[in-house]
């Protein structure tokens, strides 16, 4: 049974400021159906209330109880384990951590801080990580497109203080299991009822699919040839050329509600 789209935000509905073709029009007929619809992001260098507001003027309509991000999920893990975080965290997103004291921290949570990523900072993630604090990440993002520029992620900089300090990170966003069963859990849907529509291979296709998620990859955002793996739901598999969120949904809507595996 269809139940719930799971829409990746960047890449797949917009790139920076401009909306991507037909992304517009898949929204709107996933909100008008009977399915549950949720947008999950590691975005995190705006914060929920700045995302929400960002696609708003894009013409997309979100209602707050639908979108996850992985700072959400951060926040709510460091609220789970009663922890005090030292984020190496984007300015923006600094005040969505302001709940915790932060004088003596006892964990370190990594996001995209772009320009904050100093020798410094990310030692002083090293030094607490190697006196046992636990490290937690947003997500293991190789790379993120903005404008016409790709611009590196957050992955390489946790896995440098893994490496380091000989530790493993949790990952509270995507391709988390833990968050993709928040999401599931959220719209009251089984995994295989879900499909799970991205740009990136690891955060978005890999991990649906080990969450049990139908996955699709579209063709924009941070799209390269040579890493994509088509929708293995879809009877109906689109052109090469057409890889775009709107393709992919509404094929995926047309489909038969049963389809047999590839
Ligand atoms: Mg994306």
């Amino acid at each position: 049974m269809r139940r719930a789209v799971l829409f990746d935000l960047s890449g797949v509905l917009y790139d920076g400021d401009a909306v991507i073709s037909g992304a517009r029009a898949a929204v709107a007929r996933a909100q008008a159906s009977d399915l549950q619809v949720r947008f999950i992001t590691n975005t995190s260098q705006k914060t929920r209330q700045q995302l929400l507001e960002h696609l708003g003027r894009l013409g997309f309509e979100v209602r707050p109880g639908q979108l996850f991000t992985a700072v959400d999920a951060a926040r709510d893990w460091l609220r789970e384990h009663s922890l005090q975080p030292y984020c190496l965290v984007h300015h923006n997103v600094r005040s969505e951590f302001d709940e915790f004291d932060q004088a003596s921290p006892n964990a370190v949570l990594i996001a995209d801080a772009a320009e904050d990523f100093t020798y410094a900072n990310l030692n002083r993630a090293f030094q607490l990580c190697m006196d046992g604090a636990p490290l937690l990440g947003v997500g293991y993002n190789r790379y993120f497109k903005s404008g016409d520029e790709l611009l590196m992620d957050v992955g390489a900089f946790i896995r440098a203080v893994e490496f380091a300090a000989g530790v493993e990170a949790t990952i509270v966003g995507k391709p988390g299991q833990a968050f993709y069963q928040q999401v599931l859990a959220s719209a009251g849907v089984e995994p295989g009822e879900a499909l799970m529509i991205g740009d990136d291979v690891i955060g978005d296709v890999e991990g649906a699919r080990k969450a049990g998620i139908p996955a699709c990859l579209v063709q924009t955002g941070k799209y390269r040839r040579g890493g994509s793996q088509w929708c293995r739901r879809c009877r109906r598999r689109p052109k090469q050329k057409s890889g775009r969120v709107g393709i992919l949904f509404n094929c995926w809507a047309a489909a038969p509600a049963t389809p047999t595996a590839p």
